[in-house]
């Protein structure tokens, strides 16, 4: 049975991969300092005997046995993630070298959690892996946007230096069941305004786009690059692009709402566009998603509806 290290393993993606890896009959240890990540997402793993929980700070060192680490700890959502910015990028920084420490002191594989963030407001489109990317470095995003490239960076540097077996994945905009109801994000605020009636807020004119992932996937994807020889990058996302207008317009319809679209100020350097060109993921890791938006979208209105009567 391998040891595998989930960091943010109470947040929303990590708490489908600790149950899928504890489903694959291994070892899991969750690191979470719950600023995002809830107790309730990992509830179900508690009395299983292959779950070890550990509440800890990724910016402090620690010392585990472990044979791969996925590290997923940091904010995701920009309300969260623009909360304390210094602490975000402590968190992607000395989280992330603390982290490498720990792989190497292990001999452990290490994946990280990077981001199409990671290209910024691109002018190149679709985003494929070789574009260096377009990043305001003094902006509100740039506590996360170059948190992320530094930490790749990293990941490189202790690649080239000290021989360990990295892995950089760039997560594009992923949704599903688990996601934090306050957490801001369009596909949470859109659902849960849809399902109360309330108005949909969309910031500027809708015309910005984003290509949205189903977290089952995406958990896919992340396993399947952790057992590749691969170091990447590697986008993973889905392709399937839309307007954000769209997306409000899709979300009233599944949820047979009477929400109306309200519009309000669209947040500072908001990318105007996201798709990725998974080309790459394709061709080696055998990986596209199978999951389509109206099927990913129904499991997280039931999430969210439960969530909701239950509230
Ligand atoms: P999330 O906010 O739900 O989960 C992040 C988890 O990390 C939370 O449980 C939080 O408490 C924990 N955490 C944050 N800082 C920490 C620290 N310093 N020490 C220990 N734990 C800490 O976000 P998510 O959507 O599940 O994202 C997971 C990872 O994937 C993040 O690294 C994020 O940047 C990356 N990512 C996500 C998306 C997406 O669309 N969801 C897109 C690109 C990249
Ligand atoms: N957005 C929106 N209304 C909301 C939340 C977000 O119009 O209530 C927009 C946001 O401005 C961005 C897109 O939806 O253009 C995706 O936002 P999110 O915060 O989910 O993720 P991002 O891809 O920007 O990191």
């Amino acid at each position: 049975m391998k040891k595998i290290l989930v960091t943010g393993g109470a947040g929303f993606i990590g708490s489908h991969l600790c149950k899928r890896l504890l489903d694959e009959n291994n070892i899991v240890i969750c690191i979470d300092n719950f600023f995002t990540g809830r107790h309730k997402n990992i509830e179900q793993f508690i009395q299983n005997p292959n779950f070890r929980l550990i509440e800890h700070d990724i910016i402090n060192p620690i010392d585990i046995e472990v044979d791969e680490i996925y590290n997923l700890a940091c904010p995701a959502s920009p309300p969260h993630y623009q909360y304390d910015p210094i602490k975000t990028m402590k968190t992607s920084v000395l989280g992330v070298m603390n982290m490498l420490d720990l792989a190497k002191q292990n001999n452990a594989k290490i994946l990280q959690a990077s981001t199409s963030e990671v290209y910024g407001d691109p002018q190149v489109h679709p985003q494929i892996e070789n574009y260096w990317g377009n990043v305001n470095p003094i902006g509100i995003r740039s506590c996360y946007d170059e948190g992320k490239r530094c930490a790749e960076t990293l990941m490189m540097d202790y690649h080239r230096m000290e021989g360990i077996d990295t892995k950089i994945v760039r997560i594009f905009n992923t949704y599903g069941p688990n996601m934090s109801p306050d957490d801001g994000r369009v596909v949470s605020n859109f659902i849960i305004q849809a399902l109360k009636n309330e108005n949909i807020t969309i910031y500027g004119d809708g015309t910005q786009t984003r290509s949205f992932c189903y977290v089952d996937d995406l958990v896919d994807g992340l396993i399947k690059m952790m057992n590749s020889d691969l170091i990447g990058p590697i986008n993973l996302g889905n392709p399937s692009e839309r307007t954000i207008l769209d997306f409000a317009k899709l979300i009233i319809k599944i949820t047979n709402s009477k929400s109306k679209i309200i519009h309000t100020t669209l947040p500072k350097d908001d990318p105007t566009k996201r798709q990725p060109d998974i080309t790459l993921a394709r061709e080696k890791l055998n990986w596209q998603p199978k999951i389509n938006i109206y099927e990913g979208i129904d499991k997280t209105v039931k999430y969210f509806k439960s969530f909701l009567s239950c509230n």
